[in-house]
């Protein structure tokens, strides 16, 4: 038993690096060792501003002063103010807010469950997920997920998903039946290596949807809010869907969740079939607007993706010079995997050991996801301490071949 396990009373649930921060600004994380980091991290994808961004702060301060929480039993012209900013920069015509992914997920699945069964058609519930896929760590999302390592112990898994291979239409129009509400997937996936399929297969899916009357679910909550290089990715892939969830970047860092719908598929969700105590609350909702105010400035996107393409065009130079260590970059805006030769958590170890935090994700991959006001500077910061890392750990692999 590890120290820490035996004297901390946090559910043991996470693998905790030994290593705590008291203070972050911008790309940078200060340690309560004083050491500065620079964190690649993002809080996995949630800081897309950095920390401590000033428009941020101000706003959660000053709605700090006047009111925290209030109920959903009452308007909330905030929250109004919200949604149709959301809508107006979106396929989308109606928004719930919740206070994470798998929560804005939940909603997902329960919007197109409830759209076939207010169309007469409760039998139609299934719907169609994606291997590697993600969406969340509740009862349900997690059946969505549909991954054994998660789903181990937790009792049969819930009823209505059936998971296909990623790109396998074939596969798709075969789990097409009379049951199938809607096809679910991320634009690209995140936890599950940075892996996406090509554009015509999301095209494909579209009209696969139209064809049957089904609902097509995007899971933006990694990708949605610039991750990629556009607010939401599904306008760089150029198919729209009729269900959206977003959380992560949504508060820059405040936890709140949403869920996008078209009128058409709200049309089953009423008075009372769906709630949050939380969800809406004045302090995430003066959060998101926050991030909205500063994404939707001009240039910031194009920021974001001119730094996307230098972090690609330096971390391939890498691949090239340490082969033995690093195979391959791939990836989207600021959503980058480089895929590991040397086991990932070997890489990431040595990674923060020059005081550069990344996240691991399936199929051995190292992700890269820095605040999207990231600045070239800190990208050549970066890619020198990687440099670093990779030429110890290369060091390290030609000792143990002369053995
Ligand atoms: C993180 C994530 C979720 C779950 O979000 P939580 O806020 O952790 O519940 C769902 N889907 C995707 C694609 C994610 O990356």
């Amino acid at each position: 038993m590890t120290a820490s396990a035996s004297t901390s009373h946090l559910l043991p649930v996470f693998a905790r690096a030994d290593v705590a921060f008291e203070r972050g600004e911008g790309a940078w994380l200060i340690g309560t060792d004083g050491e500065r980091y620079l964190d690649f991290t993002s809080g996995v994808a949630v800081n897309a501003l950095g920390h401590a961004h000033p428009h941020l702060v101000a706003a959660l301060q000053q709605q700090a002063t006047r009111l925290w929480h209030m109920s959903n039993l009452f308007k909330s012209p905030d929250g109004e103010r919200l949604a149709a900013r959301l809508c107006e920069q979106s396929f989308a015509d109606k928004v719930f807010f919740c206070n994470s992914g798998a929560e804005a997920m939940e909603c997902a699945i329960k919007l197109t469950r409830r759209y076939h069964a207010m169309k007469g058609h409760p039998e139609r519930y299934r719907i169609i997920t994606f291997e590697g896929a993600f969406h969340g760590r509740t009862l349900a999302t997690l059946a969505a997920t549909g991954a054994e390592k998660y789903l181990e112990g937790f009792g049969p898994p819930m009823d209505g998903f059936d998971q296909v291979p990623l790109g396998d239409i074939a596969a798709v129009k075969k789990a097409v039946g009379p049951h199938t509400a809607g096809i679910l997937i991320e634009p690209l996936q995140g936890e599950g290596g940075v892996r996406a399929p090509e554009n015509a297969f999301f095209k494909a899916l579209r009209q696969i949807c139209d064809d049957n009357g089904l609902l097509l679910i995007f899971d933006e909550v990694q990708t949605g809010m610039g991750r990629t290089g556009e607010l939401f990715a599904y306008k760089r892939i150029g198919v729209t869907p009729d269900v959206m969830s977003l959380a992560k970047a949504l508060g820059g860092g405040f936890p709140i969740g949403a869920c996008l719908a078209t009128n058409e598929a709200a049309s089953g969700m009423t008075p009372g079939s769906h709630g949050s105590t939380f969800g809406g609350n004045p302090l995430a909702v003066a959060a998101a607007n926050a991030v909205l105010d500063v994404m939707l400035a001009p240039g910031f996107f194009e920021h974001a993706r001119k730094m996307s393409l230098l972090l690609k065009q330096k971390l391939a130079s890498v691949v090239d010079r340490h082969p033995d260590v690093v195979a391959e970059v791939r990836g989207e805006g600021l959503l980058i995997g480089v895929r590991a030769v040397v086991p990932a958590g070997d890489l990431i170890n040595a990674l923060r050991d020059e005081k550069l935090l990344t996240v691991a994700a399936g199929d051995n991959v190292v992700r890269f996801l820095p605040p999207l006001i990231v600045t070239e500077a800190e990208l050549d910061e970066a890619v020198e301490r990687l440099e670093r890392a990779c030429g110890r750990l290369s060091g390290k692999i030609r000792a143990e071949a002369a053995q």
